[in-house]
C-alpha cells in the first residue's frame, strides 16, 4: 500500500474527509454562483438534482394552497384580481413542472440546458413574492374566518418549503424569509400578541431547520465525493508507485489549478495558495517553449484538452532541469461531462537516471546499460530546451553499425550481444563527456552532441566515432570488423522538436547508407521532400500493381563475334498515369523499401519466362534480381514455378544480380543463390566494376557470366589506360574461371569494335537496340548492324 511506514507524500486533505456539517462555510452553503472547483461543482449538482426531484411535491403544495386561497376569497376580492394572481401562480408552477419533467426524461436536453441554481432561486423567489399579495394587499379586505385561513396557509406553506427546498439553501432561505414576513404582517394586522410570538418563533425555527438540514446535506454529498475521490486517488497512486516526492493536483474543467499538495507546489518553487487559479499552461510551460520541443508535453496538453486519461507521462519542467512524471484522470459529473481533472505528479529527475525501480528501468537498455530510446529523447529534449534558452547548441547523431547482422548470423547472439556492449563502451569513449550516448534498438545508437554545430567539429566527432568503431573487436577468440554509418541533424537548424530532429537524423542516415557505408551525412531539407515524394510514389506503386501499369521491355544481347542475337534482358517499366514513365532506378528502391519487391519481382520472373517461352529456343532471357529478393527461400520456388508453367528450359534463364547482394554478408544470400543455380538457371554478376568491384566476389558464387559496366566500356574504347587495364583483367580472370563476359551500354560501333578486340563474348547497348515492349521486336531488326558478323540473322530464326 502507499500509505504505510514512510510518511505519505500524497496526503489527501484528510481534515476534510468527514461529514461534519459544522465545517461547511456559510459562504459555500449559500452561494449560487457557478462554481469551478470540481468538488463544489459536484455538490452543486447534487443539490439542484435533489431539488428538481422534489418539484412534484412543491407544485402540489403550491397548487392546493393557491386554489384554496382563491376559492375562499371569491366574493370578497374582485374576481379579476384573483384570476390574475391565480393565473400567475399556476402558470409559474406549470412552467416549472414541465421543465423539471424534461430534465428528468431527456438527457440531451439536460446536458444542453442543465438545471441551474441561480434560475431556480429566482423562480422560487418570485413564487414567494406572489404569496406576499394576500397578507399585504388583500388581508385588510377580508373577514376574520378568511384571515385565519390565510394565516394558516402561510404557516403551512413554510413547512412545505422545509421539505422541498432545503437542499438548495439560498432558494429555501429566500422563500421562508418572504413567507415569514407575510405571516408576521398578518399576525400584526390581527393584533394578537400570542399569534405574533407564534409566527416569530415559527419563522426562526424554520430558518434554523433550513440551514441545519442544508448543511447536513452539503456535508454528506461532500464526504461521499471525497470518499470516491480517495478511492480513485489510491488506485491512481497504486498504479503510479510513487517512488519519489510528489503529490496531488486538481484542475477545473477549464484546466485551471484548483488544488495542489504543498509538496508539489514546493517543488515548483511556490506555495499551493499562490498557484491555485493558474492555468496548467502557465504552470508547466509559461514561455510556450517546452511544448514546441517536447513530445511528452504536447501529449499531456493534447490529453487534457481531449479528456483522455494519461499515465506516467514524463515532461520537463520549465526553467530547471527537472523532470515530472504525471498521471491524471478526468472527473465527470452525473451527466458524463468533464468537470475537472485529478491526478498525481512526482519529481523523477534523479530516479530517472539512477533509481533502481520501474521508472529508471523503463529508461535503460538492459543489455548495454546505455540510455534507451525514451531516455535519449528526454536528453535530447533537455538539450534542445537549453539551446532555446540561449545556452549551448546540440546535435543528434544516429549511428548504425555495418555488418552487425553478419556477426549475429554467423557467430550467434551471445557474441552479437557482447559486441554491442563493447560498441557501447567505445561510443561513450569517443563521444566524450559532454555527449549523451544511447541505444535506440538493434544495432542503432544515438549520440546527443552538445556544443558547437560547425561542420568541422561535427565531422571530427563523426569521424572519431567511425574510426573508433572500425578498429578490430576481440570477443572471446573471435576478431570482428564492423564499422559505422552516421546521420547527423543539428538542433534548431534541422528541427526544433525532438521528433523532428530524430526524423531528420534518420533521413540523413538513410542518405549516408545509400552513399556507401562507413561514412556520415548531414540532414538537408530536400531529404524531407524526397522522403515525402517516395511516400507518394509508394502509394502510386501499389495502385500501379493493381492497375497493370507495370510492364516489361526487352533489350537485345548479341554475340560479339557473330553478331547473332543470343538473348534479351527484361527491364521493368512503369508508366505513371500523371508523371509519365519513371526510370526503374528511381522506383525500384521504393518498391524495396515498401516490401513490395517480392510481389513485383515474382511477377517479372513469371512474365519474362512466359514471353521467352515463345521465342526461338536459342535465345536466353535475362531477369534482374535485387538483393532484397534473395532473402528467404521464396525466390527459388517462384523460379521453379515459372519454369514449370512455361516449359522454359532452365539454362535459358539468366538471373542478374549486382555486387550489392554481398554487402549484407548474409549467409542466406549465398544459400539462396546456390538454390537458384541448382535449378539450372545461370547466375550473372551485373554492373561489374560499378561499386565495390572486388574480384573476391567472383569466388563466392558460381557465376556463368559477368556484365562489364558501361563506364569501363566507354573508357576502354577511348583508350584510357586504367579502363583498358581493368577490362583486360576482368576478361582474363573470367576466362580463367570459365565465365562469359558481356559489355554493357555499347553505344557506338567504335565501342563495339574495342570490346570485340579485348575478347568480350557478348555485347549489349543502344547500338544494337534499345529496350522495347515485347510486341515491337521486329521493327528493330534494322538497328542491329551486321558489321562484324557475316549475317547476324541467317543462323538464327525466331522473332527479333
Ligand atoms: P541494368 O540491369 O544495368 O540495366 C541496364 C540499364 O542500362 C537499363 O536501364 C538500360 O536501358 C540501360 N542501357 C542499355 N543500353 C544502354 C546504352 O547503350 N546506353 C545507356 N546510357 N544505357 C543503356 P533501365 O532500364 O533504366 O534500368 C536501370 C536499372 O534498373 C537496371 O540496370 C536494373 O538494375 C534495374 N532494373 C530494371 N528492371 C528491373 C527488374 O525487373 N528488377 C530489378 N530488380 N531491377 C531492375
Ligand atoms: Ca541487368
Ligand atoms: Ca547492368
Amino acid at each position: 500500500m502507499v500509505a504505510s511506514a514512510k510518511p505519505n507524500p500524497f496526503r489527501i486533505r484528510d481534515h476534510e474527509l468527514d461529514s461534519n456539517a459544522d465545517r461547511v462555510p456559510l459562504r459555500d452553503l449559500l452561494s449560487i454562483a457557478r462554481p469551478t472547483e470540481p468538488r463544489l461543482v459536484a455538490i452543486r449538482q447534487a443539490q439542484v438534482e435533489a431539488l428538481v426531484r422534489m418539484v412534484p411535491v412543491t407544485l402540489l403544495g403550491q397548487f392546493v394552497a393557491a386554489t384554496l386561497v382563491a376559492a375562499s376569497l371569491i366574493g370578497t376580492i374582485p374576481a379579476a384580481q384573483l384570476l390574475i394572481w391565480l393565473g400567475l401562480a399556476l402558470g409559474l408552477c406549470v412552467m416549472r413542472g414541465l421543465r423539471a419533467y424534461r430534465l428528468r426524461v431527456d438527457i440531451n436536453y439536460a446536458r444542453r440546458r442543465p438545471a441551474d441554481a441561480k434560475a431556480i432561486t429566482w423562480v422560487i423567489t418570485i413564487l414567494a413574492m406572489l404569496w406576499l399579495v394576500p397578507p399585504f394587499v388583500w388581508f385588510g379586505q377580508v373577514d376574520l374566518a378568511e384571515k385565519v385561513i390565510l394565516f394558516l396557509v402561510g404557516m403551512g406553506l413554510m413547512s412545505v418549503g422545509i421539505v422541498t427546498l432545503t437542499t438548495l439553501p439560498r432558494a429555501a432561505l429566500n422563500y421562508v424569509l418572504l413567507l415569514g414576513a407575510g405571516n408576521l404582517s398578518m399576525a400584526i394586522q390581527l393584533g394578537n400578541l400570542t399569534l405574533l410570538g407564534l409566527a416569530l418563533l415559527y419563522g426562526v425555527t424554520v430558518i434554523w431547520i433550513t440551514l441545519t438540514v442544508a448543511r447536513r446535506f452539503f456535508a454528506q454529498v461532500r464526504s461521499r465525493y471525497d470518499l470516491e475521490e480517495r478511492g480513485e486517488l489510491v488506485s491512481l497512486l497504486r498504479e503510479f508507485e510513487a517512488s519519489g516526492s510528489g503529490g496531488i493536483w486538481e484542475l477545473d474543467a477549464k484546466l485551471g489549478l484548483t488544488h495542489m499538495s504543498e509538496e508539489l507546489a514546493e517543488k515548483l518553487g511556490s506555495s499551493a495558495a499562490r498557484l491555485v487559479g493558474r492555468s496548467v499552461y502557465a504552470l508547466l510551460d509559461p514561455q510556450d517553449q517546452i511544448a514546441r520541443v517536447s513530445e511528452g508535453m504536447r501529449t499531456l496538453f493534447h490529453h487534457l484538452e481531449n479528456g483522455v486519461p494519461f499515465r506516467d507521462l514524463a515532461v520537463p519542467a520549465s526553467g530547471s532541469k527537472t523532470w515530472w512524471s504525471l498521471s491524471g484522470k478526468p472527473v465527470h459529473d452525473a451527466l458524463g461531462a468533464i468537470i475537472g481533472w485529478r491526478g498525481v505528479g512526482s519529481d523523477i529527475t534523479d530516479v530517472r537516471l539512477s533509481g533502481s525501480d520501474a521508472i529508471s528501468a523503463a529508461r535503460r537498455d538492459p543489455l548495454t546499460g546505455l540510455a534507451n530510446r525514451l531516455l535519449v529523447r528526454e536528453h535530447l529534449e533537455e538539450a534542445l530546451l537549453a539551446q532555446l534558452d540561449g545556452q549551448r547548441a546540440c546535435s543528434l547523431f544516429v549511428v548504425d553499425l555495418d555488418r552487425f547482422k553478419l556477426v549475429n548470423d554467423t557467430l550467434g547472439h551471445a557474441v552479437g550481444d557482447k559486441l554491442l556492449c563493447e560498441v557501447a563502451r567505445r561510443l561513450e569513449r569517443s563521444a566524450g563527456p559532454t555527449s549523451y550516448v544511447g541505444r535506440l534498438g538493434g544495432d542503432e545508437f544515438a549520440v546527443v552532441v552538445v556544443g558547437e554545430q560547425s561542420d568541422d567539429r561535427l565531422a571530427a566527432v563523426a569521424r572519431g566515432i567511425i574510426v573508433e568503431l572500425s578498429h578490430t573487436f576481440t570477443i572471446g577468440i573471435a576478431r570482428l570488423h564492423v564499422g559505422a554509418t552516421i546521420g547527423i541533424a543539428r538542433g534548431g537548424i534541422d528541427g526544433q522538436a525532438e521528433e523532428a530532429l530524430m526524423r531528420a537524423a534518420d533521413l540523413a542516415l538513410y542518405q549516408a547508407k545509400a552513399q556507401g557505408r562507413g561514412g556520415f551525412a548531414y540532414f538537408v531539407p530536400e531529404m524531407y521532400l524526397r522522403a515525402e515524394n517516395n511516400r507518394l510514389l509508394e502509394n502510386d506503386v501499389r495502385a500501379a500493381l493493381e492497375d497493370d501499369c507495370l510492364s516489361l521491355s526487352y533489350q537485345p544481347i548479341i554475340d560479339a563475334a557473330s553478331g547473332v542475337l543470343v538473348g534479351r534482358e527484361a527491364l521493368l517499366r512503369w508508366n505513371h498515369p500523371v508523371r509519365g514513365p519513371i526510370p526503374p532506378d528511381q522506383f525500384i528502391p521504393i518498391i524495396e523499401d515498401a516490401g513490395l519487391i517480392h510481389q513485383i519481382g515474382d511477377w517479372v520472373i513469371r512474365e519474362a519466362c512466359r514471353e521467352a517461352s515463345g521465342w526461338d529456343p536459342s535465345i536466353r532471357i535475362a531477369v534482374n534480381i535485387s538483393a532484397a529478393q534473395l532473402s528467404g527461400s521464396g525466390l527459388a520456388e517462384t523460379v521453379l514455378g515459372a519454369l514449370a508453367a512455361t516449359g522454359l528450359a532452365p539454362e535459358r534463364l539468366e538471373l542478374e544480380v549486382t555486387e550489392s547482394i554481398f554487402l549484407g554478408d548474409d549467409l542466406a544470400t549465398l544459400a539462396s543463390l546456390e538454390r537458384l543455380r541448382a535449378l539450372g538457371a545461370r547466375l550473372v554478376l551485373d554492373d561489374f566494376g560499378k561499386g565495390y568491384s572486388s574480384f573476391g566476389y567472383l569466388s563466392r558464387a558460381q557465376f556463368a557470366k559477368i556484365k562489364i559496366e558501361q563506364m569501363f566500356v566507354r573508357g576502354a574504347a577511348e583508350g584510357e589506360r586504367d579502363c583498358l587495364a581493368i577490362v583486360h583483367a576482368i576478361i582474363a580472370l573470367a576466362r580463367g574461371l570459365d565465365i562469359e563476359t558481356t559489355a554493357e551500354g555499347v553505344e557506338t560501333e567504335g565501342q563495339a569494335a574495342a570490346m570485340r578486340a579485348l575478347g568480350c563474348d557478348e555485347l549489349q547497348g543502344f547500338h544494337f537496340g534499345r529496350p522495347v515492349p515485347a510486341g515491337e521486336f521486329s521493327g528493330r531488326i534494322a538497328t542491329i548492324p551486321s558489321a562484324a558478323a557475316p549475317d547476324p540473322f541467317s543462323a538464327r530464326a525466331g522473332p527479333l
